[in-house]
């Protein structure tokens, strides 16, 4: 694995390069799911993405301790935060009765633990019911990692945290990654580390300061990078143009321009939108009303790429061999701003290169165009992309077992 701050390429083992007959396995899964007020699991996209790993260590004949972590209960029990709707729903799609332990480390997980046999399946409760989890306390790790032989991290998510059930209980336990981490470190992390030229890299999304790391790591590696959405407007204000109401982070306009300082230096070709959309105010029930960028009168705000950049940003997409793509064009939420992105979306589905969506709001508009089987990855991760596309090491991926 390579520094901090760089581009960082992971070559980890994986769930299948140890063997997993009649052992006991930790495996951390992301059941973060969404609930409504009822406990009814609104979306189980990632309850049937942790399903490839269980049902390959069930077939190998491992006996799985899955856990996870549930919002946020403060460090205490609180029955709302429990997870024993993600064990009934887990149960339904395995076929077989899934053990819903009444606590973590406690009587009631080390008893089911002990007498847990090959081929079963237990969940223990929220991680975060102990406020150790996040601490990463070693007490509580080796409490953990004494239920198991073996610890399997299926948690891309979470990789970016430090916490006791992501990285401490590595220190006590051979740990490598579950099918769906793999898929993350040789998807998204062979694009940025071995990328097919041009490389192109497209971000927008909110504000400049979330991305200004990701922009910083990926100039070390990309051709072309095209930045879009409400970031766009500080670059424009930096260079003294007008932007009216639209977004803009006054304290990053040095940052920007010592960007675009960087991408000249690098012979990186860095593309600000030419023109925008506009609204009188930030909604959809609006007239929208194209400029050229930097030239918006001071009753407008820019909310979406206009169709000169569209154009341009789909020539550059036509030409590339790799595509990272993190953060909207515009307001994609409001129907009459989401043509940037409903386009960028839609040549990257129409595009041959290896296309790899960085998580978030980005993923959220592929799923809704329906575009998701035209794109090669889409991360899981929102926080945990960005820090991986900032090449930040991420604790819950550098602990595991090097392959
Ligand atoms: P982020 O979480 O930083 O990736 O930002 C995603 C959000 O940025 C989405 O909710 C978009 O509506 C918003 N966004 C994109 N472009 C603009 C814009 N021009 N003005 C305001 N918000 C924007």
């Amino acid at each position: 694995m390579s520094s901090q701050n760089d581009i960082v390429s992971y070559n980890k083992k994986s769930v299948t390069d140890i063997p997993m007959a009649g052992k006991k396995v930790l495996l951390r899964c992301d059941f973060n799911v969404p609930m409504d007020d009822a406990g009814n699991i609104t979306d189980e996209s990632r309850i049937t993405a942790s399903l490839p790993t269980i049902k390959y260590l069930i077939e190998q004949g491992a006996a799985i301790i899955a856990c996870s972590h549930f919002g946020r209960p403060d460090g205490e029990f609180k029955a709302d935060f429990s997870l024993a709707p993600v064990a009934v729903n887990l149960s339904g799609h395995l076929g077989q009765s899934v053990k819903m332990a009444k606590d973590v480390i406690g009587p009631d997980a080390t008893k089911l633990a002990a007498e847990l046999k090959a081929g079963e399946v237990m969940l223990l409760e929220n991680t975060r019911f102990h406020k150790e989890e996040e601490a990463n306390d070693p007490e509580f790790s080796k409490k953990l990692a004494d239920m198991a032989d073996v610890y399997v991290s299926d948690a891309f998510g979470s990789v970016h945290r430090a916490h006791s059930s992501t990285e401490g209980v590595a220190k006590f336990l051979p740990a490598v990654s579950g099918f769906l981490l793999k898929s993350e470190l040789d998807n998204l992390g062979k694009a940025i580390a071995e990328p097919i030229r041009p490389f192109v890299s497209i971000l927008g999304g909110s504000k400049v300061s979330d991305k200004l790391g990701v922009i910083k790591n990926l100039m070390k590696k990309a051709d072309v990078i095209l930045i879009g959405g409400g970031m766009a407007y500080t670059f424009f204000k930096a260079q003294g143009g007008s932007i009216g109401t639209s977004l803009c982070e006054d304290s990053q306009l040095e940052a920007v321009l010592e960007m675009e300082k960087e991408a000249k230096e690098r012979g990186v070709k860095l593309l600000l939108p030419k023109d925008t959309v506009t609204a009188s105010e930030f909604s959809n029930d609006t007239e929208p009303v194209v400029y050229a960028a930097g030239e918006i009168p001071d009753n407008m705000m820019g909310l979406d790429i206009g169709p000169i950049t569209i154009e341009e940003f789909k020539a550059e997409i036509a030409k590339a061999g790799t595509i990272v793509w993190n953060g909207p064009m515009g307001v994609f939420e409001f129907p009459k701003y989401a043509e940037g992105t409903r386009a960028v979306a839609n040549a990257m589905a129409d595009s041959d290169a290896v296309t790899v969506i960085g998580g978030g709001d980005s993923a959220a508009a592929v799923r809704q165009y329906g575009l998701e089987e035209k794109i090669t990855h889409i991360s899981t991760g929102g926080g945990a992309s960005l820090e991986f596309l900032e090449g930040k090491v991420l604790p819950g991926i550098a602990c595991l077992l090097d392959a």
